[in-house]
């Protein structure tokens, strides 16, 4: 079925004839996706401090979380402004998370490591944007519901909308030329597990009295079916739940108490999932 189908191979060699086969060329292009992935990990990072907060993340400009001085661009230069500022602020020397500078230098390198991925395995060039949405949209979500036990709507939503638009703009990557297939079969893959999700969710709360399974879940999965397709989607959520699971049971034993008392965050394994099928999905599944 073509709903259960996977990313298509790209039908010309794409990798070899942009060049990336010379040492030269592909050092340029990876300095340059990671400057370019590292620059969207600092937007990331605004993400994870203000969405919990129910801040905005376009209107104010960057700023010291302690003394409120607005932070200049040029010591709001991914990775490079941390180590010059020995991750300290310039007005009140206030130190900073090391969260900044991880994420930065993560995404960067995942970026990197994504675009060697899809080009070794000749994966539909236009799967990099998907790919790389996916990438930021784990990072942020898995960070903040680690932290905050939410998935803000302020970041699946927007997640949904790109996947569609990915579709919409780049219709190869569902394997198919026409547009309107491509959000259709996006909206599909993301439905679909959704709805199952969602009717999971208000019938497990009915039986068991408690929360089973929170709404940033159900929303999250959603919108990774929609960057990544149905197969993408299922892959996290049992990848997903298996290794929560056992995440869950290792940490009522550290923590000696009943595995029913014990609520962990179900986003960051869900992230890391969705992340580990970008660099195996194909290989696994066709
Ligand atoms: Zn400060």
């Amino acid at each position: 079925m073509f709903l259960f189908q996977n990313m298509p191979v790209s039908s010309y060699d794409w990798w070899f004839r942009a060049g990336f086969v010379y040492p030269s060329c592909l050092a340029f292009a990876l300095i340059a996706i990671f400057v370019f992935g590292s620059c969207w990990g600092s937007f990331i990072n605004v993400c994870i401090w203000r969405m919990p907060r129910r801040e905005s993340v376009v209107s104010a400009p960057s700023h010291c979380t302690v003394c409120g001085t607005d932070i200049r661009w040029y010591d709001n230069l991914p990775v490079v402004s941390y180590l010059v500022l020995r991750g300290r602020c310039r007005a009140c020397h206030a130190p900073y998370s090391c969260r900044y500078f991880v994420v930065e230098v993560v995404m960067g390198l995942l970026f990197c490591a994504f675009f060697v991925k899809a080009g070794l395995t000749n994966q539909v060039p236009g799967v990099l944007a998907s790919g790389w949405i996916m990438l930021l949209f784990a990072m942020a979500a898995g960070w903040i519901d680690a932290g905050h036990r939410i998935i803000p709507d302020a970041l699946t939503y927007p997640a949904m909308f790109l996947g569609l638009v990915c579709a919409g703009v780049l219709p190869e990557v569902w394997g198919t030329a026409k547009w309107y297939r491509a959000v259709l079969l996006a909206l599909a893959s993301g439905l679909i597990p959704g709805l199952f999700l969602a009717v999971f969710a208000i019938v497990g709360e009915k039986l068991a009295g408690r929360e089973v399974l929170g709404w940033g879940d159900v929303k999250f999965i959603t919108a990774t079916g929609m960057l990544l397709g149905l197969p993408g989607a299922l892959f996290t959520l049992f990848a997903g739940s298996l290794s929560g699971s056992v995440g869950g049971t290792v940490c009522a034993l550290r923590r000696r108490r009943s595995l029913r008392h014990t609520a962990i965050a179900f986003g960051p394994f869900l992230a890391a999932s969705a992340v580990l099928w970008l660099f195996v999905g194909n290989l696994i599944c066709r």
